[in-house]
């Protein structure tokens, strides 16, 4: 495991090796005994070219990516075969793209440094604070605007949240923690729970949230000790998943959110807009409905964050307005997701209207 120099000149270690990091921990600290879906990980692709074949697709692709690829098999199965335009596909295929640099498109498009107020911690907006509780994910998205973020340093995981917990217990405005990562639900969830444990002692706390996309892209994550653990929660719990195209859903995912809405959780759905994947009409409306018919409500689109490497997936403003109001027009206004772009600085994701 070689630390890599980030665009930001400090250490950071990859979201993989950090995988790889927590796994092993797993393996040894935990072992846990539902962990079927820590197995399914360790199957997972990371190689492009196994991926291709798998797809019966030519292997023409770049070789050594700098953000590794990772893409679980469960996922994968959803793609179509000998399709290159694939929807889920090109989300998680590396491309030689990735290495232009483009004017605009930087390291940290959201300013996250700034936001920083200890490990792992980052509080952006009023009254609610984001954990950065792991940098791991079940899928590396090419487009990641965290694909830069220093994780080694600044991740709050293995136990070291302490710093994170007595800021929030000193800022009795604070009422919501957002467990998000990389991915928080990476973590075992006996370390979820040490992590519950200690924050169910401040009083002022009225909200978790989850930012995941392991529902979506591991639906056996969703295991009994992830619901004992989410029923068993003092606050109420909304959890955010992120799926970008209608077919990301399917019957395994479907059970996943029956079983968290089942215990009480609430679901909404983030997604990012990307040009070929979901910019059209069509895609956004299957998404919209798919969404609802498996439990979920739309929350935010965001617009792309520049992060460097990403500029493929970019569609312009005018663009993205023109599909919402589209949008407004053919659904009904809860299925119509909140167009929104963050900027580094701004006191909220700001509406794009
Ligand atoms: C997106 C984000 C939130 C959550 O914002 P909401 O508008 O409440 O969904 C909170 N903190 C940070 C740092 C964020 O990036
Ligand atoms: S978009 Fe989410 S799941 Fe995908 S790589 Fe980024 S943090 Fe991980």
């Amino acid at each position: 495991m070689s630390p890599q120099t980030g665009a930001w000149g400090e250490t950071r270690y990859s979201l993989n090796e950090l995988m790889m990091q927590s796994d092993s921990l797993a393996r040894t600290a935990d072992r846990p005994k539902h962990s079927a879906w820590r197995a399914q990980l360790r199957d997972a692709f990371r190689d492009a070219a196994e991926l291709l074949d798998y797809l019966d697709l030519p292997a023409d692709t770049t070789a050594d990516p700098r953000f590794p690829m990772l893409v679980p098999r469960a996922f994968a199965e959803r793609m179509e075969k000998s399709n290159p335009n694939d929807p889920l596909l090109l989300q998680v295929l590396p491309d030689t793209r990735e290495d232009r640099v483009e004017a605009g498109f930087v390291a940290d498009p959201v300013g996250d440094r700034e936001a920083r107020v200890g490990r792992g911690l980052l509080h952006k907006y009023h009254g609610r604070v984001l954990l950065v509780s792991t940098g791991a994910c079940a899928v590396h998205c090419r487009y990641c605007f965290r694909q830069e973020f220093p994780y080694a340093d600044n991740h709050a995981g293995n136990r070291q949240w302490q710093a994170a917990v007595d800021y929030i217990a000193a800022n009795p405005q604070i009422d919501e923690v957002i467990l998000s990562g990389g991915d928080p639900l990476m973590l075992p969830t006996a370390r979820l729970q040490e992590l519950t444990d200690r924050l169910s002692g401040i009083g002022h706390l009225h909200r978790l949230r989850i930012h995941t996309r392991l529902p979506v892209v591991l639906p056996d994550r969703v295991d009994e000790p992830l619901l004992d653990w989410l029923e068993a929660l003092p606050w109420p719990v909304v959890m955010v998943l992120h799926a970008n195209h209608a077919r990301e859903f399917d019957h395994a995912v479907d059970q996943a959110v029956r079983r968290l809405r089942h215990r009480g959780t609430h679901l909404l759905n983030q997604a990012v807009l990307l040009k070929d994947i979901n910019d059209s009409v069509t895609a956004q409306k299957s998404l919209a409905m798919r969404s609802l018919d498996a439990g979920v409500m739309p929350y935010y689109l965001h617009l792309l964050d520049r992060v460097a490497g990403s500029d493929r997936y970019e569609v312009g403003e005018t663009d993205a307005r023109h599909l919402v109001e589209q949008l407004r027009r053919e659904l009904s206004g809860y299925l119509v997701p909140r167009l929104v772009r963050e900027i580094a600085g701004a006191p909220y994701k700001l509406p794009v209207l």
